[in-house]
């Protein structure tokens, strides 16, 4: 009898554990041996991971897939997913109707257009989603959600409705409540940023005419703000017991609290930065192409960041990645305030973790493959992703971790037209992408259509 497929002769990389020189086969989507001899088995196909790496599948569970563009149009963009080596996204999204009314319409965009597997974790904003909380997990599978404390106190004007929360520290408190009377496999993950603080410095800025492009939006938010939102979320999901996920953090300051304080982190929490965050800093050459929010800050705060994943502090990645172009970025104008948040980053994750983190800084290949794939699959309650183990999903990025490219727009197979890693030399591109047995990518090539990623239903 043949497998469906046999990868050979590569140096597999298992998360938190090593690399080891093994085989994999790969029967109906799914890993069904870990050999260290194959020579025995026949195979309908052979990849020859010969001088490569074989990590499992990226899992990115931080993306704003529809919120500039139509989700249709924005989940044709998981083709540059996959050429990133990403096998299944988590999206965000966040509506004010129902999500029992809406969530059928988004997963069915999403299995029309996505081509890597799905999910999502949908935004938490008024009365009515909490009271269909639960009915939502069960109908659905949908077991992560989005707290956004940067919207405090501004739902209601800003979407002009009257049922929106507070997102106050007490719906924090309620919220994750509710999620454990549910089931402790919900997950909530949070923004932090003091509002108070961010919004008054706006309002200063911009009363003194401050447009100094990247470096006056990183006053706007110092890290300060960042760190105390992130300790009060801690302690306030200590008190309750509940399950949190921190996601893109930015500030060396947030790392300085975090290293104080694992009497909080006890209970397993998550936290999770962002490749830009690692990467660029607030002189950046690309200027407002790179404004985010929280803000990218200084040198020292980019060091910091990669110290906590060191250090075990930060155990997660995310791109935040949001495919919008430049005519969206600086629709409503060139000044610091006026151009929109976010941009295309997914396409550079892994080149970037492997240049910056394992090549320039020592990082294992075991730990950047533990908070690319593993830590944010165990979090996010997918325990068929995220890992290299017999009965998981045949997910794999093969990867050669010393041929360079220049970063291009061009080549982040994006309709995004422009990159913030513009111009860097990065080595560890895929040179295979494989989802569930199927190779979807060769040699930085997409093979297949879209339409192909599948759903994920997780339970409780
Ligand atoms: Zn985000």
């Amino acid at each position: 009898m043949k497998c469906d497929m046999l990868i050979k002769n590569g140096s597999v990389v298992f998360p938190g554990k090593g690399v080891q020189q093994v085989d994999l086969m790969v029967e109906r989507g799914k890993i069904t041996g870990i050999l260290e001899k194959s020579d025995h088995i026949e195979a309908l196909q052979v990849v020859d991971a010969i001088g490569l790496h074989v990590f499992p599948g990226l899992v990115d569970a931080h993306e704003h897939l529809g919120i500039y563009n139509s989700p249709e149009e924005d989940f044709l963009d998981t083709k540059q997913h996959a050429v990133a080596g990403v096998t299944t996204v988590v999206n965000y999204d966040r509506q004010i109707q129902s999500y029992l009314e809406l969530f059928p319409k988004f997963q069915e965009i999403g299995e029309k257009n996505s081509y890597i597997d799905f999910t999502y974790s949908l935004g938490i904003l008024t009365e009515q989603h909490i009271d269909e909380l639960e009915e939502t997990v069960r109908r659905f599978g949908l077991t992560s959600f989005k707290f956004f404390r940067n919207y405090e106190r501004q739902l209601n004007d800003k979407f002009k409705i009257s049922n929106g929360i507070n997102l106050s520290s007490h719906d924090l408190v309620r919220l994750l409540t509710k999620f454990k009377s549910i089931s402790p496999k919900l997950l909530l993950a949070i923004h932090c940023e003091n509002m108070d603080i961010n919004r008054s410095l706006i309002k200063d800025y911009k009363a003194a005419g401050a447009d100094d492009g990247m470096r006056t939006w990183s006053l706007t938010s110092p890290g300060y703000a960042e760190a105390e939102s992130l300790l009060s979320t801690l302690y306030l999901n200590h008190i309750v017991g509940g399950n949190v996920f921190i996601v893109h953090l930015s500030s060396g300051a947030s790392v300085d609290v975090l290293e104080k304080v694992p009497w909080l982190m006890e209970s397993g929490v998550k936290v999770e930065t962002c490749p830009h965050y690692l990467t660029l800093t607030e002189e950046t050459e690309m200027g407002l192409d790179a404004k985010v929010g929280p803000p990218i800050h200084g040198q020292r705060d980019s060091d910091r960041l990669w110290e906590g994943i060191a250090n075990g502090v930060i155990n997660a990645i995310g791109t935040d990645h949001v495919p919008n172009s430049r005519a969206v970025k600086y629709g409503p104008g060139n000044g610091t305030f006026d151009v929109l948040y976010g941009f295309p980053s997914v396409g550079a994750l892994l080149p970037m973790m492997i240049t910056e983190g394992h090549l320039k800084r020592g990082l294992p290949l075991e730990r950047i493959a533990d908070i690319t794939s593993y830590q944010v699959a165990e979090s996010f309650n997918l325990p068929q992703k995220g890992r290299i183990e017999v009965g998981a999903d045949a997910d794999f990025a093969i990867v050669d971790i010393h041929r360079k490219k220049t970063i291009t727009p061009g080549l982040m197979h994006s309709r995004g037209d422009y990159s913030v890693f513009d111009g860097r030399e990065a080595a560890g591109w895929p040179v295979y992408t494989i989802n569930r047995g199927e190779i979807i990518v060769k040699d930085g090539q997409p093979l297949k259509e879209n339409g192909r990623g599948q759903f994920i239903r997780r339970f409780i």
